[in-house]
């Protein structure tokens, strides 16, 4: 049985959760998944999905909750799409505070605003897919362990490194349950590799944090 937890703020998270359970029956395996809010809600979780929304608004919910230093020392699996994957970087062009578990550095915004969403066809992992950009991010320096899984008017938009997958656009907006399903396939091979780190949950998570 596989547990995904799908972080429950802001973004598509309703979108997620259907093609999650979707790719769920397309794979024929046993999943479940569980909004993510609090570090209770997070620990049975074998993955963890962080969708698109406002990267920063995101980012301070994290810190608040203690989600963030949570999710670095278990070192699951993430799948981070749009302000998801802003999270996942190291840097950014806006100087906020990230996860930083990818070796990368992203770009936000680098398609423009609002008005210049987009859907195009993209090549990943020799599969075409529709990819929906939002105000996407871009990728703009990798790590040398860094991956890049496709890419679109010469911008980076996917990337894997280790257990971690980002990408600019929206999955979950399109019916195409693949994205989704590479991740369960992330989570799968990461299993029979290494046993998730599941540190108790404790105050040191919840430190500065007056409200949690
Ligand atoms: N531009 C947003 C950010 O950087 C992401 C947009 C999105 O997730 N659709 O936070």
């Amino acid at each position: 049985m596989i547990n995904i937890g799908i972080l429950n703020l802001q973004g598509d998270v309703e979108e997620h959760d259907i093609m999650t359970s979707n790719a769920f029956k397309n794979m024929k395996i046993k999943g479940k998944t569980t909004l993510v809010n609090t570090l209770k809600d997070v620990y049975p979780c074998d993955g963890l999905i962080i969708s698109g929304g406002e990267s920063s608004t995101i980012g301070m919910h994290l810190e608040k909750t203690g989600l963030d230093k949570y999710i670095a020392e278990s070192s699951m699996p993430i799948l981070g799409t749009c302000a998801g994957l802003v999270l996942l970087s190291r840097n950014t062009n806006k100087n906020q505070s990230t996860l930083g578990l990818m070796d990368i550095s992203v770009k936000r915004n680098a398609f423009g605003r609002q008005k210049f969403s987009f859907e195009s066809e993209i090549e990943l992992d020799k599969k075409i897919i529709n990819g929906v950009f939002i105000r996407a991010p871009c990728v703009e320096k990798i790590g040398n362990n860094v991956k890049i899984l496709s890419e679109l008017d010469q911008k980076i938009i996917a990337v894997k490194e280790n257990q971690y997958i980002g990408i600019s656009f929206h999955p979950e907006l399109t019916d195409d349950t693949y994205i989704h399903e590479l991740f369960i396939k992330e989570i799968q091979d990461y299993k029979k590799k290494v046993r998730l780190n599941k540190p108790k949950i404790s105050q040191k998570y919840l430190l500065n944090n007056k409200n949690p």
